[in-house]
């Protein structure tokens, strides 16, 4: 599949609808309009890559809304060099947005095929995380923490205690969470033992789901 003109011309439109939306970080925007999202889902559904709505991925599992992704991105607060942990790579669509906001992304994906498929496809669009890992994102990544930003794209049913306990004093935690809507959530960590929380809105998302090894 390739890249044209009228693909960038139908993701111009569709920062446009985000921005209308409510997302103003021109950052955000910018990563919208530059990456050719309809290469990370299969070639037959090309036509709705460029809509503002999530779409299967196989696995029973989803690329996120744009709108939603932009949302969080920007509630994330992504600087240069920030050190951003990604629960739920699937398509890798997310993990683009936060490499073209300059992060240092590492990014834990549970499906084993969509793990596989998104490892290597994304190095191959030029996007190159510091590490994609399969496992389970309940347990964060206690090698690599404490992280400035921490990003979940499946819905939580609660708030992992691992992903708390590695932000950074000053570090954001975005989180969807809920069982069948979710409320998108954010934590700022105020000291090692004070977080602050705000509420913007319910979403849906697939489940976050739980090893039970
Ligand atoms: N950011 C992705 C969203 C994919 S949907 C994108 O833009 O395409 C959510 C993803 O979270 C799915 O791929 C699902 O397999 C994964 N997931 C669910 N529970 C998980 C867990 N405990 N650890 C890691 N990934 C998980």
């Amino acid at each position: 599949m390739k890249d044209t003109y009228r693909h960038q011309g139908m993701r111009k439109k569709l920062a446009e609808i985000v921005e209308q939306k409510g997302v103003s970080d021109k950052r955000v925007l910018n990563a919208i309009k530059k990456i050719p999202r309809h290469l990370f889902m299969d070639s037959s559904f090309e036509e709705h890559a460029y809509q503002d709505k999530a779409f299967p991925i196989g696995a029973s599992q989803t690329i996120s809304q744009p709108f939603t992704v932009a949302f969080q991105s920007e509630l994330l607060e992504v600087k240069k060099g920030s050190k951003i942990l990604e629960i739920g790579t699937g398509s890798g669509y997310q993990t683009a947005v936060l490499l073209e906001l300059g992060a240092q992304v590492y990014t834990i994906e549970r499906q084993k095929e969509l793990f596989k498929k998104t490892n290597l496809f994304l190095p191959k669009l030029g996007y190159k995380p510091k590490q994609m890992i399969f496992g389970d994102g309940y347990k964060g990544l206690v090698s690599q923490a404490p992280f400035d930003g921490i990003i979940v794209t499946a819905g939580a049913p609660f708030v992992p205690k691992p992903l708390m306990a590695q932000l950074k004093v000053g570090g954001r935690l975005v989180i969807p969470v809920g069982d069948d809507v979710q409320v998108m959530t954010l934590y700022t960590r105020k000291s090692p033992k004070e977080f602050e929380k705000f509420e913007y809105g319910e979403f849906r998302f697939v489940p976050m789901l739980e090893d039970k090894n």
